[in-house]
């Protein structure tokens, strides 16, 4: 019988930059997930379509899945021939319970690999200015627990013995007992006014920090509203965030952005957004696949050389068009000596990475203008036009062009369908915690979000979250859908996220 592995991968805390290679590489090829509750969408959104998720952390409202189920998850799955990821927050063998699974694994004969990941202390320390150890004055650092109740007899944590100077303290799973903490820190002799900072949702957009002291800490958590997961780091370095954060400044910190974007295609926006610090929810709104009838890219490419235009409507049938195209010829000189257009920069940049250039870009990235543009070269008459689009694409273009007498062949390339968010964890996240915005940069985002809306709708409607637009065709779906439109981009990424900057931005209110 074939025998699978497990590997037990740390996710690091939360911001799917700080993945390692290996665990991302991993995730890419696993049969099955199995995963805890602090792992973000776009983590999740990295295995393949036919991976087997099993989320065995807390769900809302209800429980975690007990550690031996886990174990004989990982187990029976391994027998099972697959290629198992268990998930965890962090590093595996810090508070992770990865030491348990490990043993059981090897009592079970079950091949394992552990790989590392940036565990929350040292998240919550980078992302808040707050170095752990300092050459001239900190040479000690200690991670806790403090989930344990310190005040319980068989405490496997010797309060008394804690470094307390010269060191920092990092206290993981602290939230719920910060006051029987801080009571046992100062009982055992540290400073009341030692530095305190507490740091929430470490890495991701949503993180907060809290500076404080020792003996104001308890009073300040509260004010603040600190919940878990947060890590509570003690000592003087503590306060050096004061003078070197870096993530709080950037200018979308603590904002919540949804994205449209397709399934399995990676979002620039989110990118940009997440840049600026501001967390991202991808929902694979629209799945965009190849979609090339043989018939007509055979007859197409039979006369490619014979075209004057090649006109290409997105990014998406650049793509497509040019895979096609490699799959027949192996030189791009196929081509011949046509012209190209594209409709926007956009698609320009697309075609740039075939080392091609395109003789025209309409000012406005619409079809009116790109068919505006192709008449005024006065080259159309008795010429012949190739427009690469999608299912969706419409007619308008065509006739536009056969007005100036062109000879028009219409090459689909790819197809464009809504998916099913029923089950997916951006979905989930947006329905739970709502968003500062949402941003919609194609008219089918649109439509499948519409579509959906029942079952995405966050109900209050003082939170309604704003709805941003990446230009006039978008808008106007919206509009058509009865989708108020908030703000509007000019139809580029760059001018979208200066239209986010400047109305959600800091100092933009
Ligand atoms: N194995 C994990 C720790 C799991 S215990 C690791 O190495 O990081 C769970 C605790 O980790 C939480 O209670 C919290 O104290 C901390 N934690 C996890 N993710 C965090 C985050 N993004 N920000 C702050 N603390 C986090």
């Amino acid at each position: 019988m074939s025998r699978g592995a497990v590997r037990l991968v740390g996710a690091g805390p939360g911001n799917p930059g700080l993945l390692t290679i290996r665990a991302k590489e991993l995730l890419g090829r696993c049969q099955v997930l199995v995963f805890d509750s602090l792992v973000h969408p776009a983590v999740l959104a990295m295995v393949s379509p036919d991976c087997e998720l099993i989320h065995v952390g807390k769900k809302s409202g209800g429980l975690a899945v007990h550690q031996d189920s886990i174990q004989k998850i990982l187990v029976e799955k391994s027998k099972d021939g697959k290629e198992v990821v268990r998930l965890k927050g962090g590093d595996p063998y810090i508070f992770g319970r990865g030491g348990e699974e490990a043993l059981f694994l090897k009592e079970n004969g079950i091949t394992f690999e552990v790989v590392p990941g940036v565990t929350a202390a040292s998240g919550a320390a980078a992302y808040s200015g707050t170095p752990l150890t300092q050459r001239k004055s900190n040479s000690t650092m200690v991670f806790v627990t403090g989930h344990e109740d310190p005040d319980k007899e068989a405490s496997m944590v010797d309060w008394n013995q804690l470094p307390k100077e010269n060191s920092v303290l990092c206290i993981y799973m602290g939230v719920a007992n910060l006051e029987p903490i801080v009571s046992k820190l100062i009982g055992a002799g540290f400073d009341p006014t030692t530095p305190v900072v507490c740091v929430e949702w470490a890495t991701l957009g949503r993180q907060r920090v809290c500076r404080s002291r020792l003996n104001t800490v308890v009073e300040d958590a509260e004010e603040f509203w600190l919940n878990s997961p947060a890590v509570m780091m003690v000592g003087e370095n503590a306060k050096m965030g004061e003078e070197i954060s870096w993530f709080e400044d950037k200018s979308l910190q603590g904002l919540r952005f949804v994205v449209t974007r397709s399934r399995g295609q990676a979002s620039e926006l989110s990118e940009m957004l997440e840049k600026r610090g501001a967390e991202v929810l991808g929902l694979p709104l629209i799945s965009i696949s190849k979609n090339v009838d043989e018939e007509t890219m055979a007859d197409v490419f039979a006369e490619i050389a014979s075209y004057d235009w090649i006109v290409f409507s997105s990014p998406n049938g650049v793509r497509y068009f040019f895979e096609a195209f490699f799959e027949t010829f192996d030189d791009i000189r196929s081509l011949g000596f046509l012209r190209i257009a594209a409709v926007g920069e956009a698609t320009a940049k697309e075609i740039r990475k075939y080392y091609v250039t395109t003789d025209l870009i309409p000012k406005e990235a619409n079809a009116e203008s790109l068919a505006k543009g192709l008449v005024e070269t006065g080259s159309l008459d008795s010429s012949k036009v190739l427009l690469v689009t999608g299912n969706l694409g419409k007619d308008l273009l065509r006739s536009k062009l056969e007005e100036a007498r062109a000879i028009v062949d219409r090459f689909e390339v790819y197809k464009t369908e809504p998916t099913d968010l029923s089950d997916d964890p951006a979905a989930k996240e947006f329905r739970s915690r709502g968003a500062d915005a949402i941003i919609f940069t194609s008219s089918s985002g649109v439509r499948s979000f519409v579509d959906q809306a029942k079952d995405l709708v966050i109900e209050s409607k003082a939170n309604r979250p704003k709805t941003v637009s990446i230009g006039p065709i978008t808008s106007s779906t919206m509009s058509k859908l009865g989708m108020p439109t908030d703000f509007q981009a000019e139809a580029s990424l760059d001018s979208l996220v200066n239209v986010v900057e400047q109305h959600f931005g800091k100092g933009s209110k």
